[in-house]
C-alpha cells in the first residue's frame, strides 16, 4: 500500500487515523455484528452514532444551544436553493460576489425572489475579497450571503461583512473546522462535508432556531424545509448513514490534536511554508492579494501554460497529486486542509526549489 499526498480541492484528503479505525469497524461495528453501512438508522447503535457527532461538532464550535445542527444531503449546492426558500420572507437578499461557489448561489436564488449584488470580485478574478463595511444593504433584505472561502480562486473573508443588522448566511464549506469561528455572528452557517470533514454526501447546516418556521416559499419541498429536518433531528428519512459517521470520527480526530485551535496553528503553518516560498520564488507566483490568502486553497502560476502543465505531471509522477487548478482558471491550486500533514506541504516547497532550479 502506498498512500500519495493528495493536494486535491475535494472530495480531498482525510485523516489516515479516520480512515484505519473505519477498516477495522467495517465488518463488526462495535460487537453489532454488522458495518455502520447496513444498519437501521432508527436502531439504538445508530442513533448513538449520530446524537455523538452532534455533540462533538457542538463541542468543537461552542455551538450556543438556540441554534440546530443538522445533517443533510444534496451537497453545499441544495443549499443554494434551501436557503432562499426558507429565509426569503421579503423575497429580497444581498449577496456578495467573490467566486464560482457565491455567484451559483446568487444565480439560484434569483429563482426565488431579488437577488441583488452587493459587491463582487469579478473585476480582478476573484483575487480578493471586495471591501465590506459599507455595503448598500436595505432593511428589507431578508439575509446577506457570503461564500466565506473561495475554494477556486483561494480567498478567505479575514472579517466578516457589515451586514446592517440583517442575517449572516456563510458557505463555509472549504473552510468548515479549519480555524475556531463565532458562530453567533451568523443566522445560518452550511458547508458540504467533502472539503474538510468526510465523504461527499453530507452537508451539514447550524441554524439559528428562530430561522426555522413553516413560513417557508410556497412549494417548498418537505426534505428543503428546514422544520421537516429539526423537528426529526436530521432523520425524516434515511440520512447518509455512512457519511454521517465518517464526520463523527473526524470530529473526535480534531478534539484529540487540539480542536480548532490546534487545527488553527497546523493550518498556519502549513499555508505559511508555501505561501513563504510563493513570495520568493522567481518562478511560481501566487495568484491572490496576501490579505485574503486562503490557509486551505493556494492557487499559483508559472505565467508560462506549458510549464504550468509540465510541473503538474511531474509532481503527480512523485506522489504529489490533484495539483491542477479549477478548470475555469488553469494553473494549480494546492488545497492543504486539515487532514493534509506538515511533511507533505513541505516536500511539495522541496520538490517546488528542485523544478524551479532545472526550468529556469
Ligand atoms: C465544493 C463547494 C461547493 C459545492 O459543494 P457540493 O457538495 O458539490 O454541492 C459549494 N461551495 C463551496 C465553497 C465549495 O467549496
Amino acid at each position: 500500500m502506498s498512500r500519495v499526498y493528495n493536494f486535491s480541492a475535494g472530495p480531498a484528503v482525510l485523516p489516515e487515523e479516520v480512515l484505519k479505525e473505519a477498516a477495522e469497524e467495517m465488518l463488526d461495528y462495535k460487537g453489532s455484528g454488522m458495518s455502520v453501512m447496513e444498519m437501521s438508522h432508527r436502531s439504538k447503535v445508530y442513533d448513538e452514532i449520530i446524537k455523538e457527532a452532534e455533540q462533538d461538532i457542538r463541542d468543537l464550535l461552542s455551538i450556543p444551544d438556540n441554534y440546530k445542527v443538522l445533517f443533510l444531503q444534496g451537497g453545499a449546492s441544495q443549499q443554494f436553493a434551501a436557503v432562499p426558500m426558507n429565509l426569503m420572507k421579503n423575497k429580497k437578499a444581498g449577496y456578495i460576489l467573490t467566486g464560482q461557489w457565491a455567484k451559483k448561489a446568487f444565480a439560484e436564488a434569483k429563482l426565488y425572489g431579488e437577488a441583488v449584488e452587493l459587491a463582487s470580485s469579478a473585476d480582478k478574478t476573484f483575487s480578493y475579497i471586495p471591501d465590506c463595511s459599507d455595503l448598500p444593504i436595505t432593511d428589507d433584505m431578508d439575509y446577506v450571503y457570503i461564500c466565506e472561502n473561495n475554494t477556486i480562486y483561494g480567498t478567505k473573508y479575514k472579517k466578516l461583512p457589515n451586514t446592517k443588522g440583517r442575517i449572516l448566511v456563510s458557505d463555509v464549506s472549504s473552510c468548515f473546522l479549519s480555524e475556531p469561528m463565532d458562530v453567533t455572528k451568523y443566522g445560518v452557517v452550511y458547508g458540504g462535508v467533502q472539503k474538510n470533514i468526510g465523504p461527499a454526501g453530507v452537508v451539514i447546516d447550524i441554524i439559528r432556531e428562530d430561522l426555522i418556521t413553516d413560513d417557508v416559499l410556497p412549494g417548498t419541498p418537505t426534505m428543503l424545509k428546514w422544520k421537516t429536518q429539526s423537528d426529526n433531528d436530521s432523520l425524516y428519512n434515511t440520512p447518509p448513514c455512512y457519511g454521517i459517521y465518517i464526520c463523527g470520527k473526524v470530529f473526535k480526530w480534531i478534539k484529540r490534536n487540539g480542536g480548532l485551535a490546534g487545527m488553527k496553528t497546523r493550518n498556519e503553518e502549513k499555508a505559511k511554508i508555501l505561501y513563504d516560498f510563493l513570495d520568493n520564488s522567481t518562478l511560481f507566483k501566487g495568484t491572490v492579494v496576501k490579505e485574503d490568502r486562503s490557509l486551505m486553497n493556494v492557487p499559483f502560476v508559472t505565467g508560462n501554460e506549458e510549464l504550468d502543465k509540465k510541473f503538474v505531471a511531474a509532481a503527480t509522477e512523485k506522489g504529489f497529486v490533484n495539483l491542477k487548478g479549477h478548470r475555469t482558471v488553469g494553473g494549480m491550486r494546492a488545497s492543504i486542509y486539515n487532514a493534509m500533514p506538515k511533511e507533505g506541504v513541505e516536500k511539495l516547497v522541496s520538490f517546488m526549489e528542485q523544478f524551479e532550479k532545472e526550468n529556469k
